[in-house]
């Protein structure tokens, strides 16, 4: 040591006064009694100013309870909680700006050997800065590493998912939430979450209504803007109490979009601030969420775009199938089956096919099912269990031509279940299975002629928009040209029936005709030779001349008053005059003037007491009376006799009209009410006859509301016919047995 200069004590005050940090030294009531120069560069307090001023001074207001507290104890007790390691806390400038600092203390004493604190504060902003730049640049590595997986997931959902997840585990979130925007509806759909699972006020719903939401994710949506916020003391969208728990620092809500289309909606919470160079880095990762939920959007399109084309192909070609087979067949039957096969199994599981009778019920003409083994079920449901109209609701067939519209309906087991009537109709509708149906109308000229009802399984994707339309087109073509086949053999048969008119009228015609062209000769010839004599020699000849020419005319008027009766009813053009008539009064008529002509003797007759008074038309059942009893004397050759009958109960009056002639065949007891149609042994036999009165009687029974039939014991065996009308009521009875043979 020798020769050394002697060591001088330091000059601690200079010391201080040098030193980069500041140094602040307060007494045990917290009276800053010394602060250096550095004071002034760091917190921008003039150094002088602070002496004599409370620690406070240089404290957020926020921490001076827990100085308070803390330094109390201390001063008290001495124990130094915090003495030994830096803290890190925020310091007030003389500007009341807060400052990033390191703090150590230590205790010093005073000149006078009191107790004294010593504080070094150390700027730390320069290593706040530093630590930003390196979180950043942390952020920007883990978006390009998001983006490889971003750009695997088309699927938007898995996409969010991811863009949550990282924004978890890489950009310090602690949560993370995102929406999909569904333009159509307006609204956001929460689609991914991550992170703490404590629902917040923004994030409680699944689905957010873009036009009303007030708070920021809704905000954003509107206005396509980002929102940052530091600090989520006091905001008033929060639960405050979950804020300050779970140490919440800063929000961004940031939109997802593709130019200006909104795609989503993602909110980050952070238990860091958000300067806007790290709030920036979230901007590029949501960036390219959204190309990558475009990218999906665009793959998706083309996707459905390509299913749309598909089905468009499979449509036009079913459609083509459908009108191809129709062309091949001019057979309504055979029409509608081809629609059932055809459809059956590319677009429907199985098909039934209705069309509406007269009567409005329906009749089941065609059926097919993918399992031809269940085809019997399809017979079954459809005689055990018909569509029922009064039902709620009633069945979908009567649905869809009652409102005249095609009836699109997903089925699940349960409406089944409620809709079965037993135990049997539910063990039918579940084998033949039904996942969704589609009812639609044939229509011809506005005329719906019945339904085709097209039903998928549980098991196939149900039917949607586009395969309504299918169903329309498949109606549409199947109507035509079952109205076409219809027309055709309505056609056909008019045809036949002008043929065997022209057979039957020439031969029926020439008849009466000679008869009455051969006596009007001979009276002719007679009065030209010498009418005196003629009249004189020949009166008895004469007479029976006449009454044959006059017998021939009648029959002539009579073939020709059937005949245009015939084509009255073929027009619809019979009118009927309606009034009360004793139906009692019009068989005797008619019993007496067939007697009178023609029977003589061989008629007998049964009537009740009183008049049988019903609303019809006397001219008409007179007809109707006249063509029976003729019919009756003329099959039945000989003394043979014919009986009529007429009773009267309960509204119902019942006629019957029997005679002991050539009999009909079993076959041929509905055929004979055919228009032209004769029954074999009449035309064996040459009975005279145009096939027609029939005919015409029945429509005019069938008018006045009643019914009428024929029975016989087979030929030879004799006939019995009957006529059934309805006494009481003036209208037309509407029960459903009108028209059913006992
Ligand atoms: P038409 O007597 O002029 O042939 P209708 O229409 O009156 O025509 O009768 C149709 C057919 O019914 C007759 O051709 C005959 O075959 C049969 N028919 C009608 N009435 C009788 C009857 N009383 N007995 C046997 N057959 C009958």
């Amino acid at each position: 040591m020798l020769g050394s200069p002697p060591v001088q004590p330091f000059d601690f005050a200079a010391l201080l006064e040098a030193m980069p940090d500041a140094v602040v030294v307060a007494d045990m009531r917290s009276r800053i009694v010394y602060a250096n120069a550095s004071v002034e560069r760091l917190l921008g307090w003039a150094p002088g100013s602070l002496t004599g001023e409370h620690l406070h001074a240089i404290q957020p207001e926020r921490l001076h309870e827990a100085h308070d507290t803390g330094f109390g104890r201390y001063a008290a007790t001495g124990e130094r909680r915090l003495f030994g390691t830096p803290i890190r806390l925020p310091a007030r400038g003389a500007d009341g700006v807060e400052h990033d600092v390191e703090l150590n203390l230590a205790e010093i004493s005073g000149p006078n050997g009191e107790r004294l604190v010593m504080g070094v504060i150390r700027d730390l902003s320069e290593r706040v800065e530093l630590e930003r730049g390196l979180r950043v640049l942390r952020y920007l590595k883990a978006t390009s590493a998001a983006a490889a997986q971003l750009w695997t997931r088309l699927d938007p959902a898995l996409v969010l998912q991811t863009l949550t997840d990282v924004l978890v585990a890489d950009f310090d979130s602690a949560l993370a939430r995102a929406w999909v925007y569904e333009a159509d509806t307006n609204t956001l759909v929460l689609t991914a979450s991550a992170g703490l699972s404590t629902r917040t006020a923004e994030s409680s719903r699944a689905r957010i209504d873009v036009a009303t939401y007030g708070y920021k994710v809704g905000r954003v949506a509107r206005t396509r803007e980002a929102v940052i916020r530091n600090g989520l003391e006091g905001d008033p969208e929060f639960d405050q109490e979950w804020v300050t728990r779970e140490g919440l620092q800063a929000v961004a809500c940031l939109p997802l979009l593709s130019g200006q289309t909104l795609l989503g909606v993602i909110v980050h919470f952070s238990r860091l601030p958000l300067p806007p160079e790290v709030a920036e880095t979230i901007g590029h990762l949501a960036a390219l969420a959204s190309a990558a939920l475009n990218d999906g959007r665009l793959v998706e399109q083309e996707r459905a775009a390509r299913a749309d084309a598909d089905r468009s192909r499979a449509h036009f070609e079913l459609l083509a199938g459908v009108s191809e087979q129709l062309a091949a067949s001019l057979d309504p039957e055979v029409t509608v089956q081809t629609v059932a096969d055809a459809v059956v199994p590319t677009f429907a599981d199985w098909c039934v096919v209705d069309l509406r009778r007269e009567d409005e019920t329906l009749e089941t003409v065609a059926s097919a099912h993918r399992e031809p083994q269940l085809m019997a079920h399809i017979a079954e449901l459809r005689s055990s269990y018909p569509p029922n109209e009064r039902t709620d609701p009633p069945h979908a067939i009567y649905r869809a031509i009652g409102g005249e519209k095609t009836i699109r309906e997903a089925v699940t087991h349960e409406a089944l279940e409620q809709r079965a009537v037993d135990g049997r109709h539910l063990e039918l509708l579940t084998q033949l299975g039904i996942g969704s149906h589609i009812v639609a109308t044939l229509a011809v000229r506005g005329r719906i002629i019945g339904a085709v009802s097209l039903v998928r399984r549980p098991d196939r994707p149900p039917f949607d928009e586009g395969d309504t339309a299918t169903a329309e087109d498949i109606a549409r073509r199947a109507a035509m040209a079952t109205e076409n086949a219809r027309l055709y053999r309505s056609a056909e048969q008019a045809v036949e029936i002008r043929d065997r008119f022209l057979a039957v009228a020439s031969h029926e015609l020439r008849t009466p005709l000679s008869v009455v062209y051969g006596h009007w000769e001979l009276l002719a010839r007679w009065l030209r030779n010498d009418p005196d004599a003629a009249t004189r020699a020949n009166a008895d000849k004469i007479e029976t001349s006449v009454r044959r020419l006059g017998q021939g005319v009648d029959q002539l008027r009579r073939l020709v008053e059937e005949l245009l009766d015939v084509s009255r009813l073929a027009h619809g053009t019979m009118d009927m005059r309606r009034g009360p008539v004793d139906l009692a009064a019009v068989v005797r008529q008619a019993v007496d003037d067939a007697d009178a002509t023609a029977a003589t003797g061989r008629l007998s007759l049964e009537l009740p007491e009183g008049p049988v008074v019903g609303q019809w038309d006397a001219a008409r059942l007179g007809q109707v009376l006249d063509n029976l009893l003729l019919n009756a004397l003329k099959y039945t050759p000989g003394e043979g006799r014919v009986e009529v009958t007429l009773t009267h109960d309960e509204g119902r009056a019942l006629l019957r009209i029997s005679d002991q002639g050539i009999g009909i065949p079993a076959d041929e007891l509905e055929s004979i009410f055919e228009p032209f149609n004769r029954a074999n042994n009449a035309s064996t036999q040459h009975f005279p006859g145009l096939g027609l009165g029939l005919a015409v009687s029945r429509e005019i029974v069938s008018r006045l509301g009643g019914s009428m039939w024929a029975e016989s014991d087979g030929e030879g065996r004799g006939s019995t016919f009957f006529v059934e009308l309805h006494s009481g009521d003036p209208s037309p009875p509407v029960t459903t047995d009108v028209g059913v043979q006992p």
